[in-house]
């Protein structure tokens, strides 16, 4: 029977899956690489299907108090500035059964790290690096922060660049070709016509960016994609404002006043990890970008991570099956998914990009089917329900 967890990561995807475990009776510990808990500055969508599993542990209240409900998600040109299409998300917690959510990064840890270190079941250590050591029919042997330690289950959540998904037989990230320009600024910097209500997608030629509140609307977070290669050292560089600033020549008037307002930019390489690949071997199992980093074309990474860290938990509930089994059962059920996501959010990225050319088609075609029509067919995404 398994009862004593280790959780390599204390991202959104480690975090939840330690809230999750311990609310099902497992004793967990978290090994968090990094001496503090802290995130990338830049905003988060969180949309019903993941949602709903933080509102069932409680977190609801907490969310609601830093995070902005978007009424829509309005798509308007690069160029032109005008609206192509809105699809109404105010119905959102009606329709699925959680509201969709504009959060701060930030907010989001701080209330996951506060309720993992009231938790009596859970242990947090940071500044501890993972490795695993070997594994036998009991258990895993694994070093961390130094020292040898023994669990029944290890769960590699350390990110797409994670060393445990070697361990399970999975290659490297591979570079997608685009990059992601990041910022938040405070709400009144940003001009009067960038809307504060909702999520703007301005759409372009190889490139488009997502604008939306956070911090309950008292900054806006503002994420430019382009398609370029990566040359820098690491995986993310301060950005240079001229560069990108000369990618949105010829933007609409607000939407080039943003980004020139902007000075602070990260940039950041868009790497990805195939959801097909491998996610499990015998005791040890991936959670979140570890198993599937994806574009975040649809928002979708962090989500997918708590959907994983909710089957996971189920899974290893079940009575009847060996640890192992029951990992197994978990990338079973979870691949499926993740790896639809990731393709979902792949196309979505080919219609947010499309040339001149092809670019008036889809926009006649995203008119003609209207908001509500284009988001009902994300139904299968955000009323996600768990299986059993
Ligand atoms: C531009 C952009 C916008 C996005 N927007 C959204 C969005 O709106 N909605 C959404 O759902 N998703 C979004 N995503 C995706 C989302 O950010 C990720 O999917 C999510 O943060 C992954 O969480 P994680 O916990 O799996 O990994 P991470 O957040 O990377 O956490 C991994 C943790 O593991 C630690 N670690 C690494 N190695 C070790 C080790 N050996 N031992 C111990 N600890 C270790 C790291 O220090 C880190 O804290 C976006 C991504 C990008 C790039």
């Amino acid at each position: 029977m398994t009862s004593d967890i280790a959780i390599a990561g204390g991202g959104i995807a480690g975090l939840t899956a330690a809230l999750l475990l311990s609310r099902a009776g497992f004793k967990v510990t978290v090994f968090e690489r990094s001496g503090s808990f802290s995130e990338v500055g830049a905003g988060l969508q969180i949309s019903p299907n993941a949602g709903r599993i933080l509102d069932n542990l409680g977190l609801g209240a907490a969310l609601d108090a830093v995070a902005t409900r978007p009424t829509a998600i309005e798509m308007r040109g690069v160029q032109s500035g005008r609206t192509i299409v809105a699809l109404p998300l105010a119905l959102a917690a009606q329709r699925h059964g959680a509201p969709y959510r504009l959060l701060h990064r930030a907010d989001l840890q701080a209330i996951l790290v506060e309720a993992a270190e009231a938790d009596p079941a859970i242990t947090i250590e940071a500044g501890a690096d993972v490795a695993l050591i070997g594994e036998d029919a009991d258990g895993v042997r694994i070093t961390a922060g130094g020292t040898e330690r023994r669990f029944d289950v290890l769960i590699g959540a350390d990110g797409v660049r994670s060393r445990i998904r070697a361990l399970v037989g999975g290659g490297p990230a591979e570079p997608t070709g685009r990059t992601a320009w990041r910022i938040t600024i405070p709400a009144g910097e940003a001009p009067a016509t960038i809307a504060r209500d909702r999520v703007t997608v301005f759409l372009g030629d190889r490139q488009h960016v997502v604008i939306y509140p956070v911090r309950a609307g008292k900054e806006i977070n503002v994420v430019a994609i382009i398609e370029e290669g990566w040359r820098g050292e690491g995986w993310s560089e301060p950005g240079d404002a001229r560069h990108l600033a000369q990618h949105f020549r010829g933007a609409a008037d607000d939407l080039a006043a943003l980004i020139a307002r902007g000075q602070n930019w990260t940039r950041w390489c868009l790497s990805g990890v195939d959801a097909r690949g491998p996610w499990q071997r015998g005791r040890v199992a991936l959670i979140g970008d570890a198993a599937h980093a994806m574009l975040p074309f649809l928002a979708q990474g962090a989500a997918m991570a708590i959907e994983d860290a909710a089957v996971l938990t189920r899974q290893l509930l079940r009575p009847d099956l060996p640890a192992e089994i029951a990992l197994e059962r978990y990338v079973d059920e979870r691949r499926p998914r993740a790896a639809r996501v990731s393709d979902a959010a792949r196309q979505s990225g080919a219609i947010y990009h499309m040339s001149p050319l092809a670019a008036p088609f889809r926009d006649a075609t995203m008119k003609a089917l209207g908001g509500e029509r284009l988001l009902a067919r994300y139904d299968w995404l955000y009323g996600w329900r768990q299986n059993g």
